[in-house]
């Protein structure tokens, strides 16, 4: 029978990379305990922050944001917020808001929800369509702008996301797969562009396997239906199942790989210098073009460039709430 490396009694849980068994309570305390260190070693949140939390309602995003509730005093915390994008897709946006509003309530945060509808008129899956393109890419497009306009217009300095180690060890690897390593660096832990609030994934460093434990251990109540458009295509597949293999035969092959990427990002930066934002000269946040993309997409869906509005209309309703 396997001991709890902490305190020796029955083990019922193992993490792979620590090549340790946990009971219960120290698996949660170990898990909690990595987050940290993470958020440390990256220099993710200083004290006196107000961070918010990018809430989609599935187990990464509510477990982070338990873990920053829970170590918000260790970390010098001084506020968590909890923001959600309701993205109108019927039999599913409504029930994932519930759940989230009812969470941040019984977790005592202010949760700050945005509707797309009320933003754009459209729903994610009728904005999909109208621009003949994959929901999950116009999604990252609005999703990336909402949360960081959000995010400014509550005076916060940080906003997180749920991104784990096997999401970005997964997608590094598909975008080396297909040569595309200027998105590589959209991978880093944290960025931090003049102008903007400081992005950071504190779930760097611990598994899915790990999150879907620590949040059944804890108790919180996560959506599990995936999201209709959630799709895998073949190459993603195939190399979570290389990855899942690797790590079953070599315990530790994720984080080992995810050292070698960040070694990789950190060369390919040095090597060709930072992106070179600028503003965009519609709505006036950053971009790395003279129009920026969500004024792009908008032009083509109304036939005019909308940022300027939508951020208006965010900081309205932000106030308001
Ligand atoms: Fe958005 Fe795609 Fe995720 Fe659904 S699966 S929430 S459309 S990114
Ligand atoms: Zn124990
Ligand atoms: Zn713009």
């Amino acid at each position: 029978m396997a001991k709890c490396r902490r305190c020796g009694r029955e083990a019922e849980y193992r993490v792979s990379y620590a090549k340790a068994w946990f009971c219960r309570e120290h698996f949660i305390e170990y898990f909690e305990e990595r987050v940290v260190e993470a958020v440390r070693k990256h220099r993710m949140i200083k004290p006196g922050d107000r961070v918010v939390v990018a809430v989609s309602g599935g187990k990464d995003s509510m477990s982070l944001l338990t873990v920053l509730v829970k170590q918000a005093r260790e970390l010098g915390i001084r506020e968590v917020i909890g923001l959600h994008l309701n993205l109108g897709i019927d039999g599913f946006s409504e029930h994932v808001e519930s759940v989230v509003r009812e969470y941040c309530e019984r977790l005592g945060v202010k949760c700050h929800v945005i509707h797309l509808r009320d933003l754009l008129g459209l729903s994610l899956p009728e904005l999909a369509s109208k621009v003949r393109r994959p929901p999950c890419s116009v999604c990252g497009l609005v999703k990336r702008y909402v949360f960081t306009v959000s995010t400014m217009a509550v005076n916060a300095s940080v906003l997180v996301t749920g991104h784990h180690l096997d999401d970005v060890v997964k997608y590094a690897l598909k975008n080396i797969y297909v040569g595309d390593y200027r998105s590589l660096t959209s991978l880093k832990p944290v960025s931090v562009e003049e102008g903007l609030p400081v992005k950071a994934r504190p779930l760097i460093s611990v598994g899915e396997r790990d999150i879907e434990t620590y949040a059944k251990l804890s108790g919180i109540p996560y959506v599990e239906a995936k999201c209709p458009f959630k799709h895998e295509g073949d190459a993603e597949k195939a190399v979570r199942v290389f990855i899942s293999e690797l790590e079953e035969s070599n315990p530790g092959a994720k984080l080992t790989l995810l050292s070698s990427i960040s070694k990789l990002i950190h060369e390919y930066i040095e090597s060709r210098g930072s992106r070179g934002l600028t503003r965009c000269s519609i709505c006036g946040m950053p971009s790395s073009s003279e129009v920026c993309g969500f004024c792009r997409l908008t032009k083509r869906v109304h036939g005019k460039y909308m940022g300027a509005d939508v951020t208006s209309k965010i900081k309205e309703s932000l106030n308001a709430s």
